[in-house]
């Protein structure tokens, strides 16, 4: 009988594959069962090996009549197992569909013909491109290999017209389409101009769908019947027939990075898989990211700008409000309020931007300085009006309002700071005859509610916009001629240096959503830091102005773009444990010529009941950086001294939360 050897990855959290026989030739990127232990695992064929020194088990099930993953494809998760450093079978099944994470479901293969023109020579497009979209337009469709691209286009400048004109140059050329973006849910205009424009041949693909649909769009899109996906980070790795370019909305948006598990950048990959099967990628952006700058800078990456808004209106003008020694109502500034009310008289529409949901942050004794914390997180509990509860925004928890402190039991407690709904409630109170409008996770919880909101206030010439981030992502509101930016200082202030970055980026996005043709508009920011430099910078409403002086300050102290980073963490129910095992690693780090700052509490150094500490380190190169941590990765997996098993460790590249 014939034995064939295969390495399989298995979805368990070791740093290998491991070889098995069969005597049957399986084609690598086919799902298997085996046994690891005493229990039925599944597993993807990664590679046939010719014999095995070792002892093999056998493989015992061949689940799919055909590869769910392509050569290539295994290569780029190989790929992103060694440059994120985390176990490869974790990598292989974190982008199958939950569908197929089991081992009682099967792949069945269908093959389309896929030769047969899909698409229309001379198709209607619903809108005329101006001379700069016509030159990006020609400019993109070019490119051959792999050329990676910004695409910097300020707000309102249309960047998706320019994808669709792209998008159907590949159609005609038989070839298809991965379009990522961040969280769709909450920006369906792209998926909707992509959909009338192109009907059945979209597929859309993100975590809040069934596992049902997805793995439907899934199937279709790996045979061909579906040529176009707009997906989220999850998306980033669905076999494609004939891919042909990839386009990456919003690049600099934080949600490409996954926070938990295997930490990967959405957007690192796509360049990875654009690169290994040689096409282009299309970056864009109103405000790029630095390090997507840098690329640029060092000529690495083409870029491509569109400096016109296509409404031809003109950018709002940007004024900075010194709050100290102001008084303020709800977090507003006599001014603000001034304004607002100018605004409505007018018959204009005014939005507040405030990254702060609910009612007030902090619950507090006046008399002995009790402040309600989650029993569970080092966060503050946030006073909830309408849920009438005080909730841990870190673990969701919720508790009763306590009427005496249960530290002194004086009935002195009170709210402290503004959250989105104090805003609503106090507006309410000063503008009783106008309509007002709140954009948060808490109001948008319901199926359908965000759409509700936005046609309401699209359908109302006046009214306040209350919101925080959510209000800003893709959203455009022609009425709007005021936004008022609370709670800028927090960017200023923190210690991370990507707050600052996206301090900026959230200012000028909030100004492209709004602008009107006599050029009136205006973003008034309230802050108490009104000599910051980088402020100072924002106030001509050029984004690329501030990202330079910005990128000087971090050449100058060495962050990234400049450097590398990465943090170990450490989580356990004991913060002593968390500190003796970094410090152990820290040895092993201060041997090499990176430098290593910690250990140091996370940003969020209790949640739920565990710890969590790191150690943050910064390399002059990439190769630096990844090839100490390997060493590290399989000397903490080795693990001569117990303490690294008594936590849970983690690495994190290019990390965006600390
Ligand atoms: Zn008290
Ligand atoms: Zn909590």
């Amino acid at each position: 009988m014939n034995k064939f050897f295969y390495n399989v990855a298995i979805a368990v959290p070791l740093r290998q594959t491991f070889t098995y026989h069969s005597n049957q030739e399986i084609i690598p990127g086919t799902r298997v069962a085996v046994k690891f232990g005493k229990t039925n695992k599944l597993g993807v064929v990664t590679e046939t090996v010719s014999n095995s020194d070792i002892q093999t088990k056998p493989i015992h099930m061949v689940l799919d009549d055909g590869p769910v993953f392509s050569k290539t494809e295994l290569k780029i998760f190989k790929w992103a197992s060694n440059y994120y450093l985390h176990p490869i079978g974790e990598v292989v099944i974190s982008f199958l569909p939950t569908h197929l994470r089991q081992i009682k479901n099967t792949y069945e293969v269908s093959i389309l013909d896929d030769n047969k023109k899909i698409i229309e020579k001379n198709l209607d497009f619903e809108t005329t491109l101006n001379s700069e979209q016509v030159k990006a337009v020609k400019f993109i469709n070019k490119l051959q290999g792999f050329m990676p691209t910004l695409l910097y286009g300020v707000t309102g400048s249309g960047k998706t017209e320019i994808y669709i004109r792209c998008i159907y140059e590949k159609l005609l050329n038989n070839k298809s389409v991965l379009v990522l973006a961040p969280e769709i849910a909450l920006t369906p205009q792209l998926e909707s101009r992509v959909r009338n424009q192109f009907g059945d041949l979209v597929g859309i693909y993100h975590s809040k769908m069934t596992p049902t649909a997805r793995y439907k769009v899934w199937k279709k899109f790996k045979n061909g019947e579906i040529k176009i996906i707009i997906g989220t980070r999850s998306a980033v790795m669905l076999p494609a027939s004939k891919l042909g370019l990839i386009i990456v909305d919003e690049e600099h948006d934080a949600s490409y990075k996954q926070q938990e598990g295997f930490k990967f950048s959405a957007r690192d990959i796509a360049i990875k898989r654009a690169q290994t099967i040689k096409i282009p990628i299309i970056l864009g952006s109103a405000t790029p990211s630095l390090r997507t700058l840098k690329l640029v800078d060092d000529k690495k990456f083409q870029s491509i700008s569109l400096t016109k808004r296509v409404t031809q209106k003109s950018p709002p003008k940007f004024s900075i409000l010194d709050i100290n020694e102001v008084n303020l109502v709800s977090g507003l500034a006599p001014q603000a309020i001034d304004a607002i009310n100018r605004t409505l008289n007018q018959n204009k529409q005014a939005m507040i931007f405030i990254n702060r949901r609910g009612f007030a942050p902090q619950f507090i004794c006046s008399y002995c300085d009790w402040k309600a914390m989650c029993n569970s997180c080092d966060s503050s509990l946030v006073f909830h009006y309408q849920a009438s509860r005080l909730i841990c925004h870190r673990c969701d928890s919720a508790f009763g309002v306590p009427t005496h402190c249960p530290s002194c039991s004086k009935a002195q407690l009170s709210f402290h700071g503004t959250g989105t709904e104090q805003l609503e409630k106090t507006l309410k109170e000063i503008f009783p005859n106008s309509p007002i409008y709140r954009l948060d996770r808490d109001s948008t919880t319901k199926v359908g509610s965000l759409e509700t909101i936005l046609s309401e206030i699209n359908n109302s010439d006046t009214g306040i916009l209350i919101g925080t981030q959510m209000l800003i992502k893709g959203h455009d509101f022609p009425n709007l001629e005021l936004v008022v930016a609370v709670n800028v200082d927090q960017g200023i202030t923190s210690l991370n240096s990507s707050a600052l970055e996206e301090m900026g980026q959230q200012l000028i996005q909030v100004a492209g959503r709004a602008g009107r043709l006599d050029g009136n508009a205006t973003v008034l920011v309230q802050s108490r830091y009104t000599n910051d430099q980088n402020l100072l910078q924002l106030r001509s409403g050029n984004y690329l102005n501030f990202t330079k002086s910005l990128m000087k300050q971090r050449q100058l102290m060495n962050q990234p773009p400049y450097s590398f980073e990465a943090t170990i963490k450490a989580v356990s129910p004991n913060a002593q444990t968390n500190l003796d095992m970094l410090i152990q690693t820290k040895k092993f780090i201060d041997a090499t010529n990176c430098i290593v700052i910690g250990p140091i509490p996370a940003m969020q150094s209790k949640v739920r009941g565990s710890y969590h500490h790191h150690l943050v380190i910064q390399a002059n190169t990439r190769t630096g950086l990844n090839k100490l941590l390997a060493d590290l990765a399989n000397s903490l997996t080795a693990d001569k001294n117990k303490i690294f098993k008594k936590v849970r460790w983690s690495i994190n590249i290019d990390p965006t939360e600390f």
